[in-house]
């Protein structure tokens, strides 16, 4: 994508030209534009819906703007993605359920002029992802691995090695890898000099993994690896990718006895924030739902007028047959610690820490 000849000599051609196509057209400010969310699994997608219609209905578009239902999920998403695309919409801003099985339907849509945008989570081995928006995914993983480290040295109230254990996502969901990788990538030179030691020997992700990012999966996980690993052994720590999750294995730990572990989260859920400041979980992560939209809408408007649409990263984000553009925007890392400076711009959850102020 970076040869020069590409760049200067064959403007609109090339493997861009299907976004630069639809970048240049734009189309009615009033149009349609259909998001595609998944089901509800943490807050932020409960959020994402009606900060989408608000937005988008601000910004003088008609907005539709659906989930996925908990059940048939994928089914669902892929039937509501194509009424989307015959209902007339420009542009189709996604949230896969399934991030491997909507190819039929966004080249579908491609091709009948829609763009796409993947939101928050990538779509994968297909050509036709216009846009990826999203928080840098790696990063969160980064910085819970950090925050894992972090916590172990300041709660454990031993010194290393430490015993964890590995939590990651649902595999249906790129993220889940990326979150994984990142924690890892922090993680894995720690566990191989042996500061870290994870009891059940569990480390691959396939092991780690929580099907349909349920806390019940994670419960029941955490349960086993208890009963198997942890008779006389303490669990000083666990990498817990989001909050949802995270209280899922501290109710767990603490059900079967034991002292809370130094556990990470992700998404600044509201009992995870009080849970935090009560000094029980000990980090997540603050992926303000609301500069994802905005920027999302931006995208829009950008591809309305028919201007260059605005990213920031061309290379990290490859889905199998494409490297997607992306506009990322960057995660922050919260503890009890920085927390009133990490919400210092979201007021709801200012609002809970001072109270523990
Ligand atoms: C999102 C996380 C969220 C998870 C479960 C991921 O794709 O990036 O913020 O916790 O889905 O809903």
């Amino acid at each position: 994508a970076f040869t020069l000849t590409g760049c200067s000599s064959e403007r609109g051609g090339g493997t861009d030209g299907g976004t630069e196509t639809a970048a240049t057209k734009g189309f009615a400010a009033d149009a349609t534009i259909g998001v595609a969310l998944p089901d509800k699994t943490s807050e932020n997608w409960v959020l994402a819906g009606q900060l989408f219609t608000d937005g988008l209905e601000k910004a003088g578009f008609k907005a539709d703007v659906q989930y996925a239902p908990a059940s048939n999920t994928v089914a669902e998403q892929q039937n509501q993605i194509q009424a989307m695309v015959t209902g007339g919409a420009k542009v189709i801003i996604i949230g896969a359920k399934d991030g491997k099985q909507l190819a039929t339907q966004v080249e579908d849509a491609q091709a009948k002029g829609v763009t796409v945008i993947a939101y928050d989570r990538l779509i994968e081995n297909t050509e036709a992802v216009d846009y990826y928006v999203a928080f840098d995914n790696f990063k969160v993983g980064e910085l819970q691995g950090n925050a894992l480290l972090d916590g172990l040295e300041a709660r454990a109230g031993h010194a290393a090695p430490y015993n964890i254990e590995l939590f990651s996502g649902s595999p249906d969901d790129a993220n889940s890898k990326v979150f994984f990788d990142g924690a890892m990538s922090v993680l894995q030179p720690k566990i191989d000099d042996g500061t870290l030691k994870v009891v059940s020997g569990q480390t691959e992700i396939a092991q780690t993994a929580t099907e349909g990012w349920k806390a019940e999966n994670a419960q029941r996980r955490m349960d086993s690896l208890l009963t198997a690993s942890y008779g006389s052994e303490t669990l000083d720590g666990v990498l817990s990718p989001n909050d949802t999750l995270a209280r899922a294995i501290i109710t767990s730990v603490t059900g079967a006895g034991k002292p809370a572990p130094v556990v990470t989260g992700q998404d600044s859920e509201v009992e995870s924030v009080k849970s935090i400041m009560e000094g029980v979980q000990y980090s997540t992560i603050n992926k303000d739902t609301t500069l994802l939209v905005e920027q999302s809408i931006k995208m829009v408007q950008q591809l309305q007028k028919g201007d260059k649409v605005d990213v920031n990263d061309t290379e990290s984000y490859d889905n199998g047959v494409k490297v997607v553009p992306a506009y990322l925007l960057d995660p922050v890392i919260v503890t009890k610690e920085n927390a009133a400076e990490a919400y210092a711009n979201v007021p709801s959850l200012l609002e809970i820490v001072k109270s523990y102020q």
